[in-house]
């Protein structure tokens, strides 16, 4: 794991660092809390904080509030303090500051080193539950709450976006006449597919897919007949034999101010589009309010 280490004595920094390096982990040291505290604002990624709370600037409590906040959805941080205090009130406050464990100075190597592995299990399980919740087992795609948590983070974003969304053609039939598993099979792939060309693609469910593109309608128009193609070019091996398969495809840019729920039934609108001009093609959209009224421009592409 990667550790970050606050601890104002050089001596009582060394000996941590020495004992966590010698089972693998890397380590990061700081004397300074503001140091400490910089480095986590930075982005830079760690696993574990291990603490002390006696420093000349500020309190270790303020480090673990820190690491805390930095540990977002994604990155689970987990908290150790350090101290020589048997105060149970510093216990008690360390926990409640966010620590996830208090050990008394100096500490013991097998004592730190167990919980580290404690550490190491948590922080795993915790991984396990934010891919669970987050990914589309199926497809490994992301899945619609985290399409949704992804659009909601481009709200403010003043630059270009457009959201793309494709549907299977006639998915109902493969399933239908190759049975359920070979259904499975085609999704499977389509998920193989679309991450070699933009691995922010989600599943919003069924054999329904969308990306966000942070960029005008006319590159991610590129990228949506680069997905055209890429599906029904080369057939699909499945449980029951290579199947040919298309998909249609609807992509909208948002217009200044438009609200991106609006920037979604665009590209739905413009989906259904491909699929009643033939399937197997992209739409464009381009919506825009002025005088509060919804422009929508189309141009198919046909294989
Ligand atoms: P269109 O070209 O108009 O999109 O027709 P379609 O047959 O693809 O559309 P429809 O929405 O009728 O069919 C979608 C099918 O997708 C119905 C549903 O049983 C199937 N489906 C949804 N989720 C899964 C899944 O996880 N696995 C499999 N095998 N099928 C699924
Ligand atoms: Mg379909
Ligand atoms: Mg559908």
């Amino acid at each position: 794991m990667r550790i970050l280490l606050a601890e104002p004595s050089r001596i009582g920094r060394t000996i941590v660092a020495n004992m966590v390096t010698a089972d693998g982990h890397d380590v990061v040291c700081s004397g300074d809390a503001d140091v400490a505290l910089d480095y986590m604002r930075s982005g830079q990624p760690f696993d574990v904080l291990i603490t002390a709370i006696e420093f000349a600037s500020m309190s270790g409590f303020e480090l673990c509030w820190e690491a805390k906040l930095c540990a977002d959805q994604s990155n689970p941080v987990y908290v150790i303090v350090l101290s020589c205090s048997h105060d149970e009130l510093k216990l008690v406050e360390a926990l409640d500051c966010g620590a996830d464990e208090f050990i008394t100075k100096p500490p013991r190597q097998s004592e730190l080193l167990a919980r580290l592995r404690a550490a190491g299990r948590l922080l795993s399980a915790q991984h396990d539950l934010i891919r669970l919740a987050s990914y589309d087992s199926l497809t490994n795609l992301r899945n619609r709450r985290s399409f949704f948590e992804e659009l909601d983070k481009c709200a403010t974003c003043d630059k270009p976006i457009s959201i793309m969304m494709f549907d299977v053609d006639h998915f109902k039939k493969v399933n239908d006449q190759y049975g359920h598993d070979a259904g499975d099979d085609v999704l499977r792939e389509i998920g193989r597919r679309v991450v070699a060309i933009d691995k922010g693609f989600s599943r919003l469910g069924g054999e329904e897919f969308a990306l966000i593109i942070k960029a005008q309608l006319r590159e991610a128009g590129d990228i949506a007949e680069a997905i055209r193609k890429a599906i029904c070019t080369e057939p699909f091996e499945t449980c029951a034999g290579p199947l040919a398969i298309s998909a249609s495809i609807g992509v909208a840019e948002r217009a200044l101010g438009v609200p991106f729920d609006l920037v979604l039934k665009e590209a739905d609108v413009a989906l259904y589009a491909s699929k009643s001009g033939g399937r197997n093609r992209v739409t464009l959209s381009r919506t825009g309010a002025e005088s509060g009224a919804i422009m929508h421009m189309s141009v198919s592409k046909v294989a």
